[in-house]
């Protein structure tokens, strides 16, 4: 079978599809509090145009599918499009990267649906602060979220934290132990400059720092687990830490995947403006078209981001993250 092999000798077999631009919070590090325009619905790939894409995709060698967002469980019908990319063959998993708020509603008809398994995004446990960063969210939905994926019995659900100076580095050891208690691994996430945060160097810790908090607790055995992308996982006790390190220790030269943003854009990088459009393709059924631009955005991938330099931070919401 072919593969999606870049000029520099990645092998591409991930894919991120956010599936729309559109979210129940404003994240203060993802999106502006108010004054967004979201994209018209024609503008937005529907679910047989994504489904087309990701077949054409699975013949080229992609065999892992994270859908996200905006926030993914706003848009009607996920479940019907989980289940049409369960049918592809090639796919070997679909996972999910949620704020969580939805689960109660949605987690069952995405479990029946074959959805494999479920990342959620959870950067504090107290209600005031988790109003604060989200501005809109509550947490006791997100902590009810948790309780549904473990009565629907979901295997090997995570906790994605973004880590900021100021904000919730004071609860890194908490975090650690709800995960640890919940028997959920967690990852910490480095914080990214988004076209939100024009002073990120404000809030940015180093994972190094991040460590450093954890260590003054637990013991952090460095661990063979892998996942799909970029994190390095440590043991503590019976239990996974994780650390993404997008910006002081970047992971570029074993970058494995490519995005799909909801208008039906390829990102080859996320840290890198060139696009490349599959829309007219995918509404006109052009399979060998889709083929052709999806080898051209892996001919683009650049050797590495640029999230560093100015001008290139793109919305977070927009591209999925
Ligand atoms: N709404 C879903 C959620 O929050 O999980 C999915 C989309 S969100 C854009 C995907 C991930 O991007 C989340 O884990 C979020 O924390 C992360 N993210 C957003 N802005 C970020 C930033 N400036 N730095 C690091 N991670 C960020
Ligand atoms: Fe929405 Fe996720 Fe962005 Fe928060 S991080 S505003 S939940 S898309």
């Amino acid at each position: 079978m072919e593969q999606l092999i870049d000029r520099f000798g990645r092998r591409i077999n991930y894919l991120r599809i956010s599936i729309t631009d559109r979210c129940n919070f404003r994240c203060i590090y993802c999106m502006p509090k108010d004054g967004i325009e979201w994209k018209p619905m024609s503008e937005i790939l529907s679910y047989e145009e994504i489904a087309l894409f990701v077949l054409v995709a699975a013949e080229l060698g992609i065999n892992k599918i994270k859908l996200t967002g905006g926030e993914p469980l706003v848009r009607k019908g996920i479940d019907g499009l989980v289940s049409m990319l369960k049918s592809i063959n090639g796919i070997d998993e679909i996972s999910l990267t949620t704020n969580g708020s939805l689960l109660k509603k949605y987690a069952r008809g995405l479990k029946e649906a074959g959805l494999d398994r479920i990342t959620i995004s959870l950067d504090t446990l107290k209600p005031d602060r988790f109003r604060l960063i989200t501005r809109l969210g509550n947490i006791e939905d997100v902590l009810e979220g948790f309780d549904v994926l473990d009565e629907l019995g979901f295997k090997n659900t995570k906790i994605n934290t973004v880590v900021m100076r100021g904000v919730n580095d004071d609860e890194v050891l908490d975090l650690m132990e709800f995960a640890l208690n919940r028997g959920v691994d967690i990852r910490f996430i480095e914080f990214m400059p988004t076209d939100v945060v024009k002073d990120w160097q404000r809030y940015f810790i180093s994972i190094n720092d991040i460590k450093s908090i954890i260590e003054t607790r637990y013991t952090l055995k460095p661990a063979d687990k892998k996942s799909n992308g970029p994190s390095v996982y440590y043991s503590v006790g019976d239990g996974f830490v994780g650390f993404i390190t997008p910006l002081s220790k970047t992971f570029c030269s074993v970058c494995n995947r490519i995005r799909l943003t909801s208008d039906g854009a390829i990102l080859p990088c996320l840290g890198h403006p060139d696009r490349v459009s599959i829309k007219e393709a995918a509404r006109k059924g052009d399979k060998d078209r889709l083929k052709r631009l999806l080898r051209e955005a892996i001919r683009i991938k650049p050797k590495e981001h640029a999230l560093l330099s100015e001008n290139i931070h793109s919305s977070m919401s927009a591209v999925g993250g």
